[in-house]
C-alpha cells in the first residue's frame, strides 16, 4: 500500500500531466450543473454536453422544470442511457429543490443526498464544482486507479476508497485529486489497455510493474 507521503507524490505526477483536469461537462448555473451530474450516470459528459444546451434553454429553472411534463423531457433526452429514469429524477429533483430548498441547490451532502437521482457521487462532485466544498467523488475512473497503484485496498468499496482517500490526501487538494484521477483514468490508466510502459508512476505501481514485467 502506498504512504501517504508517495499519495501525495502520485497526485502531483498526475497534476504535470493533466494540469488542468476539470469537470467536461458544461452548465451554466449551479441548477444545470446538477442536472448535467445526474444525466452523466452511466453515459458520457460529451453526450450529456450536446442535449443539455436545449434542455437547459427549456427549463431555467427548478421552478420551470418542476412544472414540467416527464414525456417532455424524455424527449430532449433521450440520446443518453437510462433517459427515462433520469428524465422523472431530473422532473423530481426539481420539485424536491422548489418544495424544501426555495429554489436553490442546496450545499451539504446530506441535503444534496435527498434529492431524486442524487446518490453521495452526485453529491461530492456538485459540492466540489458548485460551492468548492472539499470532497473526493469516486466513480470508475477513481476506483481502478486507486486500486492499481494500491493507494486503497484491494476490496475497498466506494465509500472506503473515499474515506481512506481523503485520510491519505490533504483537504486542500481533495477537488484536484478527484479530476487529476479521473483524467489519469481517461488518458493513461485505461481499463483495458493502461499505458503502464511509458507511465510517469510506473516506479511506484504494482500493478503497472506486474503488468509491464508479464509482457
Ligand atoms: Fe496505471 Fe500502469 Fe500507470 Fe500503474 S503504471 S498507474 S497501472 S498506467
Amino acid at each position: 500500500m502506498l504512504s501517504d507521503e508517495e499519495c501525495l507524490k502520485a497526485i502531483e505526477i498526475m497534476g504535470e500531466s493533466f494540469p488542468n483536469a476539470h469537470s467536461s461537462l458544461v452548465a451554466d448555473t449551479d441548477f444545470h450543473f446538477l442536472l448535467a451530474v445526474i444525466m452523466s450516470a452511466q453515459t458520457t459528459d460529451k453526450a450529456v454536453n450536446i442535449l443539455s444546451p436545449k434542455l437547459f434553454e427549456t427549463y431555467k429553472t427548478p421552478y420551470e422544470l418542476a412544472e414540467a411534463n416527464v414525456a417532455d423531457v424524455m424527449t430532449l433526452i433521450k440520446t443518453i442511457g437510462l433517459y427515462r429514469n433520469k428524465a422523472k429524477y431530473l422532473v423530481a429533483c426539481a420539485q424536491k429543490i422548489v418544495s424544501d430548498f426555495h429554489g436553490v441547490v442546496p450545499q451539504s451532502r446530506k441535503e444534496l443526498m435527498s434529492l431524486p437521482g442524487v446518490g453521495r457521487k452526485t453529491a461530492d462532485v456538485v459540492m466540489a464544482e458548485c460551492f468548492g466544498i472539499p470532497a473526493i467523488a469516486v466513480d470508475t475512473h477513481v476506483t481502478r486507479v486507486s486500486k492499481r497503484l494500491r493507494m486503497v485496498a484491494q476490496d475497498a468499496d466506494v465509500l472506503k476508497i473515499e474515506q481512506t482517500l481523503m485520510k491519505k490526501l490533504p483537504k486542500s487538494i481533495w477537488i484536484a485529486a478527484h479530476f487529476r484521477m479521473i483524467y489519469w483514468g481517461r488518458y493513461q490508466c485505461m481499463a483495458r489497455s493502461p499505458k503502464c510502459e511509458s507511465c510517469p508512476l510506473l516506479k511506484m505501481c504494482a500493478e503497472g510493474k506486474r503488468r509491464v514485467e508479464k509482457g
